[in-house]
């Protein structure tokens, strides 16, 4: 990333809410569940799955909790009813982690017996440190009580990650394995790059040796080829393992990854809470200056910015 990419980064949460609205249409399947009905059903038309998640994770009160339990529902329902091959992903503050810790225990397993009952899975997407415990816990708790109907992610970016996968083996939890996004202190993260992509392949290793379906979930094609060389090394077909990638993030490697033979699901946000999101998929983004300004200019000179903003496809 260039010094003025990296400087605009630092100050995106600067930058007008209007303008990352505009920006987030890459990453984002739109407001309404019937906005990531439309993308799903376009992804598996194009071979891939999907696994949906309802933005929420800003909420402040129990009634949006509560109104985010349902939209999880209700996608479970839409899923079900239009037979489409694609999960729910949960972030476990947006149910109610932050407010209280049961609270977010009744909705999370109500949206797994919900899922269950529809013979569909749930992931429970991992935050910042802070949450770490208690996904672990929340996950144990509901494996306890008989679901075995939900996994959980690991971040590769963080020391512990290792021993929890260890730790986890004997329940054979579905993983998703990411880098992870949030910035955390030395003492609990790695850094440096190349020890991040090192842990990834590790406890990718750990993972697929204790007999865990694993979601390869990166952009990073040296990881991805990684990922494929482990695999057919042990011989694992597609029932142990799949790729997976955010919506808008470098199509053209997924589209490689479906031509290989391997599955892939991508993550399809939808909702009304769109900015804490799409602001970390653009700190993520390599050239987020070439996009701010193209907007910019599309703005000064109308008409110009359809020109400047490549199609979705082209996109990385
Ligand atoms: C399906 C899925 C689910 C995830 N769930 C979680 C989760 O629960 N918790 C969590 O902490 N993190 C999650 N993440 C995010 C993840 O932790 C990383 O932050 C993110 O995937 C970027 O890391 P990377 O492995 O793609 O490698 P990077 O080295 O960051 O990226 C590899 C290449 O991909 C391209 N790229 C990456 N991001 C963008 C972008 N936004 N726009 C354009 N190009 C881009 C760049 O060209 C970059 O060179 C998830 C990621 C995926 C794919």
């Amino acid at each position: 990333m260039g010094l003025f990419d990296r400087t605009l980064v630092r100050l995106l949460p600067a930058v007008p809410r209007p303008l990352v609205q505009r920006l987030a249409g890459r990453y984002i399947a739109g407001p309404e569940v019937a906005d990531a009905v439309r993308v799903v059903r376009g992804l598996n038309e194009g071979g891939k799955a999907a696994t949906v998640d309802v933005l929420g994770e800003e909420i402040t009160s129990v009634e949006e909790a509560r109104s985010l339990t349902d939209e999880y529902e209700q996608v479970l329902a839409e899923v079900d009813l239009a037979s489409l091959d694609a999960s729910v992903s949960v972030k476990l503050t947006a149910l109610g982690l932050k407010l209280d810790r049961e609270l977010c225990r009744a909705n999370l397993e109500e949206v797994v017996r919900d899922a269950a009952r529809r013979g569909n899975v749930v992931t429970i997407d991992m935050e910042d440190s802070s949450t770490t415990d208690d996904a672990l816990a929340l996950y144990r708790e509901l494996r306890a009580a008989g679901l075995d109907n939900v996994g959980l992610v690991l971040q590769a970016s963080l020391r512990r990650s290792l021993a929890d996968a260890r730790e986890l083996a004997d329940l054979r939890p579905s993983v998703r394995l990411c880098k992870g996004i949030y910035v955390e202190p030395a003492e609990l993260a790695f850094r440096d790059f190349g020890a991040v992509r090192a842990n990834f392949t590790q406890v990718l290793e750990e993972l697929l040796d204790s007999g865990c379906y694993v979601g390869i979930a990166t952009h990073d094609e040296w990881l991805v080829e990684e990922g494929c060389r482990l695999v057919a090394e042990r011989g694992l077909d597609s029932g142990r393992y799949e790729f997976q990638m955010l919506l808008g993030v470098r199509s053209s490697l997924g589209e490689r990854i479906v031509s290989e033979g391997h599955r892939l699901r991508i993550y399809v946000p939808f909702g009304r809470h769109w900015y804490a999101y799409t602001l970390r998929r653009l700190q993520e983004n390599p050239k987020i200056a070439g996009y701010v300004a193209a907007d910019t200019l599309g703005r000064l000179l109308p008409g110009a910015s359809a020109r400047q903003l490549p199609a979705r496809s082209e996109r990385p």
